[in-house]
């Protein structure tokens, strides 16, 4: 069976299901419910992949100092996304990280000759914005719509969008229709 997963929700060889950058950060660590999780932020060379993947197509060169940061606000990030959902303020720790990304020197956004928005920064600024997402979000109203896949084993954090507020999966097209499955074995067997 073919992959069902979306070409947008996948971007240079990671998963970008979460409708906020930095939240799609935190599924850098892959399979993060499971025994044996996949870091793909490995070298620095993979942060320079996920920025450009990111929507920064600056094409910025970053060092094993930027592939650290990364990793750290990563996980910054998910602590205090997995304590907001849980209706806490989050760890200390994780907040005191996130704040010392994002008081980084920051990259510039810019227009281009066609009008178009432009990164101009190096490595270490476009790790400090998508810092400075994460603060707008968790400090602004929207912080009450990030969610947790409801899939067994997915961890991926995603912004809640929908008029409903009821979005439970990371991807309909991958989650949602897995549970779906799921749910439709259930009641058969409890049927028949
Ligand atoms: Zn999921």
């Amino acid at each position: 069976m073919p992959d069902p997963i979306l070409p947008a929700e996948q971007r240079g060889g990671f998963r970008f299901r979460g409708g906020h950058r930095a939240l799609d950060l935190v599924a850098t660590l892959a399979a993060r419910r499971k025994p044996a999780p996949r870091e793909l932020l490995g070298a620095p060379g993979d942060v320079e992949r996920w920025l450009v993947a990111a929507g920064f197509a600056s094409g910025a060169h970053a060092t094993e100092a930027d592939l650290f940061t990364a990793r750290r606000l990563r996980e910054a990030i998910h602590d205090l996304a997995v304590a907001r959902i849980a209706g806490k303020s989050g760890p200390a720790e994780a907040r005191a990280d996130l704040n010392a990304v994002a008081a980084g020197p920051a990259a510039a956004p810019q227009l281009d000759p066609q009008g178009a928005l432009a990164w101009h920064g190096d490595a270490a600024g476009l790790i400090a914005e998508v810092a400075r997402e994460a603060v707008l979000l968790f400090g602004g109203a929207q912080a009450l719509r990030v969610r947790q896949c409801e899939a067994e084993g997915c961890a991926i954090l995603f912004l809640d969008t929908s008029r409903a507020h009821d979005r439970r999966w990371c991807s309909m097209a991958a989650c949602g229709n897995k549970a779906k499955v799921a749910e439709f074995r259930r009641r058969k067997r409890s049927a028949g």
